[in-house]
């Protein structure tokens, strides 16, 4: 069906076929065998489909909601997706899988098939108009960080985002101050992180070396920080972490340019002690930094 295709009811209670992972021979006409995972795009597919149902009740999803997926692969979590939500539109890049599950899902009213790279699809263009959606996705994990930032940073943003990504990455975008990194601060803008539960190897297929998690955020209607320009922000933000281990006063002198009475000033402004590092930072007091900054009149502020 097209892009801004209507949901029909019928849709609803569709059941979902097989896994496309085993296609029969009679529906494909193409033989038995799905092509074989790509390293190269991050195919580890999800086999556990006690893990496939929890992902979709970790997103709450309802027949109200409009769901995007990112790399829906074989299928594993489209299909109970497709079950619940009132539209659900996937997104995947690989030239084999795409048509694979166009046609799949050809007569279900309710499910669109996107061919497209998630990272320069635009949100926007897919919904309708004021149409909110939450995203679901068991991403690749060479492309997650990107995948999720611009989602974050869309407008529209999903109200919430539930996806499974590398443990440690999972980690970081929910680490609280103390073990904040500037992957935590980019996630945590937008929205509060928390890992909802960790999958381990056995899931997958093929099986990646390393444990998942799956994260949930709920995202804010606006970011924590009110910046002009979140380039501006992030500027700040990047000098803090730019030798982490470092004192503030040391990081941002080097990060942004600055002389070191400056960076001092700034900090001071700020009410932070310059002897702190970047990781042991809050939100808001990145948020009064980035404010000392813009308005010092320094260079790039
Ligand atoms: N959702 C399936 C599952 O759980 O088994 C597949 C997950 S697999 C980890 C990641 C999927 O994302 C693959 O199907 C891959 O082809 C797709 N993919 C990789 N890069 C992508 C991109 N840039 N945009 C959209 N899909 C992508």
């Amino acid at each position: 069906m097209g892009v801004h295709g209507l949901f029909s009811p019928s849709a609803m209670s569709q059941k979902p076929s097989a896994d496309i992972s085993r296609p029969s021979a009679s529906r494909t006409g193409r033989g038995v065998r799905p092509p074989a995972a790509k390293r190269s795009l991050g195919q580890n597919f999800l086999v556990d489909s006690c893990v496939a149902r929890r992902i979709v009740s970790a997103a709450d999803v309802t027949p109200d909601d409009t769901v995007i997926e990112i790399g829906p692969g074989r299928g594993a979590l489209t299909s109970h997706l497709a079950m619940v939500a009132r539209r659900l539109i996937a997104i995947e890049l690989d030239d084999e899988l795409a048509p694979r599950l166009r046609e799949k899902y050809a007569t279900a009213d309710n499910v669109e098939i996107v061919h497209a790279d998630a990272r320069e699809v635009q949100a926007e263009a897919l919904l309708g108009p004021g149409e909110s959606y939450k995203l679901v996705a068991n991403l690749p994990y060479y492309a997650a960080n990107p995948i999720v930032r611009k989602f974050l940073a869309a407008n529209p943003a999903p109200s919430v985002m539930v996806f499974m990504v590398q443990r440690e990455v999972g980690r970081s975008m929910a680490a609280q101050p103390g073990d904040m990194s500037l992957l935590s601060v980019m996630i945590q803008v937008y929205g509060t992180a928390k890992i909802a539960f960790s999958v381990p190897p056995k899931a997958f297929r093929p099986a990646p070396k390393i444990t998942s998690a799956v994260v949930r955020i709920e995202v804010y209607e606006r970011p924590a920080v009110s910046f002009d320009t979140a380039e501006a922000f992030f500027r700040v933000v990047r000098a803090g972490f730019s030798a982490p281990r470092k004192q503030l006063r040391n990081s941002l002198r080097h990060g942004l340019g600055l002389p070191q009475e400056a960076a001092d000033a700034m900090l001071a402004r700020a009410g932070i002690e310059p002897t702190r590092r970047a990781q042991t930072l809050t939100l808001p007091e990145w948020g009064a930094l980035y404010e000392t900054h813009r308005d010092s009149g320094e260079p790039g502020g």
